[in-house]
């Protein structure tokens, strides 16, 4: 029988067409929205195989309700919105994007650390309200980046990238935090979360969400910062602790915060973050290039078909628990 590939929403068509190139029924959602937990967990029964976004819930019960499902792609490299323990007991595969968004993510977090230590959102804005009188010599004074600290917290793929970007581009000198050291051509030295803090003008964080990094960067944290400090987030917004982020902002603990994620997303529209100066907040737009799009779309593909023919997935998850 035809096997099903159900795609939780309308991503670039690449990944469907290589679907259904190898003759499998491919159906996308066709709602301009995150389809509700309950929607997608009814709707999986229908399907061999789906491809979900980070905000698909694929939790303990969904997993239990769907254990029909021969393989789970996620279109995003992060998997904190699936319960991978789970999903290894029921014998699931479960795949992600990894790489092929890196790039455009450590050009986000680039991005935002100019943003934000060169006042491109107030300075902006002030054109915006009339107030762009005439040439101003001390007026939205920022920090330079070159030959400045970046402190980079998870020298995994998009971190080891954004380091490169910044010692090649800036001459920075590069710090890092993650579980072990890496070899690396940037002279980048690793040290512990306190020596980054305290010693770093950018911080950039790339870690995964999970409980070990939940609330990783809080009051203390922020606390420990140069005033000058910014804080650059294209991970997980539960990684740093919002309330105390906007208390240092407000209090220039620090200087200022880039970021691409927030808790909660969407973040809603009377949120502090959108009312300070210096704070920039992007809606999560890390891998929004097409060319990273599209190759997700076709690595998510890949996965499944992998899965769905008893292959390896090119980018698998769980593999350690499910290979025996
Ligand atoms: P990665 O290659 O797996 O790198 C993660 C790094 O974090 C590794 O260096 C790892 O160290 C380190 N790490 C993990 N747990 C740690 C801990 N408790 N303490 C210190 N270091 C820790 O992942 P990636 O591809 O760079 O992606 C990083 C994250 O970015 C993803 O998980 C995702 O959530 C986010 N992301 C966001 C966007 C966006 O659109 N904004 C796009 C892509 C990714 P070890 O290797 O030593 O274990």
């Amino acid at each position: 029988m035809q096997k099903k590939v159900f795609i939780t929403r309308s991503i670039l068509p690449d990944g469907a067409e290589l679907l259904r190139a190898r003759g499998y029924k491919v159906d996308v959602s066709e709602l301009d929205r995150p389809m509700t937990y309950e929607e997608l967990k009814s709707k999986a029964h229908g399907y061999d195989a789906l491809i979900t976004m980070l905000n698909d819930r694929i939790d303990e019960a969904f997993l239990k309700s769907n254990s029909h499902l021969k393989v789970i792609s996620n279109y995003a490299v992060g998997f904190n919105n699936i319960d991978i323990k789970m999903a290894s007991s029921l014998k699931i595969p479960i795949g992600n994007t990894p790489d092929v968004l890196t790039e455009a993510t450590a050009e986000v977090a680039l991005g935002l650390m100019i943003a934000a230590s060169r006042n491109f959102l107030s300075a902006e804005r002030s054109g915006e309200q009339g107030q762009w009188k005439n040439w101003h010599p001390t007026e939205h004074l920022g920090f330079a980046l070159s030959g400045k600290t970046l402190g980079v917290v998870g020298f995994g793929r998009i971190g080891l990238r954004l380091a490169s970007m910044c010692a090649r581009a800036f001459n920075m000198k590069i710090i890092y935090v993650a579980n072990s050291e890496k070899e690396n051509s940037l002279a980048a030295i690793k040290v512990e979360l306190s020596e980054l803090l305290s010693k770093s003008d950018f911080i950039s964080l790339h870690l995964p969400l999970n409980c070990t990094t939940k609330n990783m960067i809080g009051k203390a944290e922020f606390d420990s910062m140069k005033k000058n400090a910014v804080l650059v987030n294209t991970a997980r917004g539960e990684i740093v602790d919002q309330a105390a982020l906007i208390k240092a902002l407000k209090e220039n603990t620090i200087f200022a915060a880039g970021l691409d994620v927030t808790d909660p997303e969407p973040l809603p529209i009377e949120n502090e973050l959108f009312k300070l100066k210096n704070a920039i907040v992007l809606p999560h737009i890390g891998s929004a290039t097409y060319e990273a799009r599209r190759a997700m779309s076709i690595l998510a593909a890949k996965n499944i078909i992998a899965g769905l023919e008893d292959h390896e997935l090119e980018a698998w998850v769980n593999k350690k628990d499910l290979l025996p």
